[in-house]
């Protein structure tokens, strides 16, 4: 019930086609890395799975259980509080969050990530980029979602902030999508890759290395590479 269909799906705009023909069920408890080029269409797929994107071509189902949050590239979710203190934004969260069958109230799970309480009363647009992503992350975790989408998460962490993420999404449940170029976060977080290139949605029986040599085959011979996909 809790399953995303996309079947033969694709993705044009001003009729320049970004995807093609992608068809993936996203079983429950599934944990994909995608890897790709910029502009490869990344972002693009994970608004399909996520229902921010119509498909142009196929369609997208959506079992009736399924709750998708989205962390979104460009810290979108944060725009409607931009003026207003954590610490207000915090007080109006409702739900806890529950990890290992410990309860994390709002403000535990934001020192969980590495905020400091020091700043609870800085304005959320006066965050530094890393900030905000732990405010991001911590309001959609509290939304009790089923499918968590995260597309480039690692934009703006420092180590210590990457290093406790990882160690959130490994404890979280449910499934999980994760757009990245950090292999190693990857590697940690998800069970099984995927590319997007050439506009084709592929599976990575090689991971993060059958990646790498792709793209490494496609410099070595672009217009050969590029054809072999069509
Ligand atoms: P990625 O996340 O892999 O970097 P995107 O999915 O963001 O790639 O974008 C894929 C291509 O589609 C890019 O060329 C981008 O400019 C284009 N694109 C993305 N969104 C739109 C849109 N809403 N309208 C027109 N073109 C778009
Ligand atoms: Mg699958
Ligand atoms: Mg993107």
């Amino acid at each position: 019930k809790d399953v995303v269909d996309l079947l033969d799906a694709g993705v044009s705009y001003d009729g320049r086609e970004i995807l093609r023909d992608v068809e993936w069920r996203i079983a429950p408890g599934e944990r994909t890395g995608i890897l790709g080029p910029n502009g490869a269409g990344k972002s693009t797929l994970l608004g399909l799975v996520a229902g921010t994107v119509e498909p142009t071509s196929g369609r997208v189902k959506r079992g009736k259980t399924v709750r998708v949050a989205y962390l979104d590239q460009r810290l979108a979710e944060l725009d409607a509080v931009m003026d207003r203190r954590v610490r207000e934004i915090l007080a109006e969260q409702r739900s806890t969050y529950v990890s290992g069958g410990k309860e994390l109230t709002p403000a535990q799970l934001l020192e969980r990530l590495g905020f400091r309480s020091s700043e609870l009363s800085t304005p959320v647009k006066d965050l530094s980029g890393g900030q905000k992503r732990r405010l991001q992350l911590l309001l959609v975790l509290l939304n009790e979602p089923n499918v968590l989408i995260l597309d480039e998460p690692s934009n703006d962490l420092d180590t210590d902030m990457l290093a406790a993420m990882e160690d959130l999404l490994d404890s979280w449940p449910g499934t999980l999508l994760v757009v990245s170029h950090d292999r190693y976060l990857l590697e940690r977080v998800t069970d099984q890759q995927y590319a997007v290139l050439d506009g084709r949605f592929r599976h990575l029986p090689g991971g993060v290395e059958e990646y790498l040599r792709l793209r490494a085959a496609q410099a070595a011979a672009p217009r050969s590479a590029a054809e072999g996909a069509r």
